[in-house]
């Protein structure tokens, strides 16, 4: 079976390559600009004694989306899997949130979504199975300062999942979402500490979370044992609501 990961090149998307290539899943990689760290993760899956190529696309665009699932099908077959990983901020305060800001950040994290759903959504109908894991953000349910772009783009991917659910469930296709907390990668690399120190305080584990605890959600979500669970948002944050 093919999954497709996208913005697999690092951080959680490399994870859960990785880990769905350890559960027997061919992996397609998608990156944006990084070659060499997409061509890494390839390398760690193929490891795992599945085939695994990556595939250069911005998800933001459709046309880019239609070459790059047409090559994924001629190289590997149809996606059976998609997870939609691929993300990005552009952070600033509403006030001063430029129309641009707004809609990139909308169309990398919330259109994307559409972009790949609408490719590989068809073949999963006429396989009469499928399996779609959006990534959210706990952004996405509470909202953050200065991520209005983010936060609400995370909420969209949250009512897309359960409407897409509904449309697809009676097809064999489940489609779940996770929201993950504060996770140690590029993303969160750059904040500064002083930020940090703060998140830390709400958080009930008191650690930040591992991109390899995303991966094992999704794994879950895609797995025989959730089989049953569609439409539904699982919260990765180590008890940030709590
Ligand atoms: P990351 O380390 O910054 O990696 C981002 C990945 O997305 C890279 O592989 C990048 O490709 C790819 N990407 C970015 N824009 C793209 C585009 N337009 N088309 C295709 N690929 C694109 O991010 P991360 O922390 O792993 O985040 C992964 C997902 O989790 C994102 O959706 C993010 O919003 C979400 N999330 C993260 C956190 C966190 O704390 N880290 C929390 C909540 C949610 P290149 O390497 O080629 O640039």
């Amino acid at each position: 079976m093919i999954a497709l990961i996208t913005g697999s090149s690092r951080g959680i998307g490399r994870s859960t390559a990785v880990e769905l290539s350890a559960c027997g899943f061919d992996t397609a990689i998608n990156y944006c600009g990084n070659v060499e760290a997409a061509r890494q993760t390839a390398e760690m899956c193929r490891k795992n004694g599945v085939r695994s190529e990556i595939f250069q696309c911005d998800v933001s665009c459709l046309e880019q989306c239609k070459k790059m699932i047409d090559d994924i099908t001629d190289k590997l077959g149809s996606v059976d899997v998609a997870v939609n990983n691929a993300g990005a901020t552009d952070d600033a305060l509403f006030i001063r949130m430029s129309e641009e800001q707004f809609d990139s950040v909308y169309k990398t994290n919330l259109k994307s979504i559409y972009n790949i759903s609408k490719l590989t959504v068809p073949a999963m109908m006429k396989k009469r199975w499928g399996r779609i894991v959006n990534i959210s953000s706990v952004a996405g349910l509470y909202g953050n300062i200065g991520q209005v772009n983010y936060s609400s783009a995370k909420a969209g991917i949250i009512g897309f999942t359960k409407a897409l659910a509904k449309e697809l469930g009676g097809r064999g296709i489940t489609v779940n979402a996770i929201a993950p907390g504060f996770i140690e990668t590029d993303m969160t690399d750059g904040l500064p500490d002083s930020f940090k120190t703060q998140a830390l305080t709400q958080i009930t584990l008191k650690r930040f979370g591992k991109s390899e605890e995303i991966a094992k959600t999704a794994a879950f979500l895609i797995s025989k044992g959730a089989a049953y669970i569609t439409g539904q948002t699982i919260e990765v944050s180590g008890g940030i609501s709590l």
